[in-house]
């Protein structure tokens, strides 16, 4: 008899556990505040990359009701970090807030072979900061657009941001390389286009190319993921000469060889890109900022700017389950 109650009285405590985390769950599938450093050291990398990258643009942040944090724009437009949405890899594409521009982390230096189809680093653009930085429509770029002479050919490229002034060095030092190692010319010769004014292929967003911030290399017909297999691309990828990588990334050019959905000559000009995998690749130790260069003061400015800014931040996480 004793074991009998003993067994309803377990049965009853089981019971009521799965009640109550099942209650739990719905509390949790609403909106929980709590204190996340995780999320309070990437949102901080995040802006100051951001900061950096645009710095004549982006003038300010603003934290509304302590969770909502915006980056304000020279044109007083505000652009939201973080929309709180989970969202899948297409929905990012069509319609990214800050965090989801920001969250693959880009690697620098040479690759093991292709990324996963899924892992695109950069290739999430938020449109309205581009057009604030570089022109909100075709006649307004064009505008910014300014002349670039490689080899005898010439093409056009934004100078807002500094993005032809790099181009102009990274092609400064290519060619400087060429010298020493001519093999290099078939990669780089002929340029395959920078500025065109167009859409994605079936899509109905902005090509890089239509602001004028990328350029594509010499083509090979391997290049594109979908001009060609995967085992073709990783071949043309593995040799590609990681000399004009390492020239482009230096100059804050994106590689489009380290996406899954390869585009091996394409090069895009995204400083928030490449500061955020050159500074921020791995989990700080002690402070979010302990890998930047503090003695420059641009990058102290940005860094007290933050951190005041961020006083009182509360990190609010929304759980689906
Ligand atoms: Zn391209």
């Amino acid at each position: 008899m004793k074991q009998f109650i003993l067994k309803i009285f377990t049965l009853i405590l089981l019971v009521t556990t799965i009640l109550g985390l099942f209650n739990m769950r719905k509390i949790t599938e609403k909106t929980y505040v709590t204190l996340d450093v995780d999320y309070l050291t990437i949102l901080k990398q995040d802006l100051f990359s951001l900061m950096m990258a645009y710095p004549h643009d982006i003038v300010d942040i603003e934290i509304e009701n302590k969770h909502t944090v915006y980056l304000i724009l020279k044109s007083g437009e505000k652009l939201l970090y973080d929309d709180l949405k989970n969202k899948t890899e297409t929905e990012k594409l069509q319609n990214p807030d800050l965090q989801d521009m920001m969250s693959e982390l880009y690697l620098l230096g040479p690759v093991n072979g292709l990324m996963p189809e899924n892992y695109n680093p950069g290739r999430i653009r938020v449109y309205p900061l581009l057009k604030e930085v570089y022109g909100a429509n075709q006649v307004e770029i064009e505008k910014n657009l300014t002349g670039i002479r490689v080899n005898s050919s010439y093409h056009r490229f934004n100078s807002n941001n500094s993005a032809s002034l790099h181009l102009n060095q990274a092609l400064d030092e290519l060619t400087h390389l060429l010298k020493d190692a001519p093999h290099l010319w078939s990669y780089l010769h002929p340029i395959g286009g920078t500025y065109n004014f167009r859409y994605i292929s079936n899509t109905n967003r902005l090509s890089p190319h239509s602001f004028g911030i990328s350029i594509d290399l010499a083509i090979h017909k391997d290049d594109y993921w979908q001009w060609t297999s995967r085992k073709a691309g990783e071949k043309r990828l593995m040799s590609y000469p990681q000399e004009i990588v390492d020239v482009m990334e230096k100059h804050y050019f994106i590689w489009g060889g380290k996406w899954g959905l390869f585009d091996t000559l394409h090069f895009e000009y995204r400083p928030e890109i490449i500061i955020k995998g050159k500074y921020f690749n791995s989990q700080p130790q002690t402070l979010w900022y302990e890998k930047l260069p503090v003695k420059e003061e641009k990058v102290t400015n940005i860094i007290l700017l933050i951190e005041e800014r961020l006083k009182g931040f509360i990190v609010l996480f929304s759980f689906h389950l």
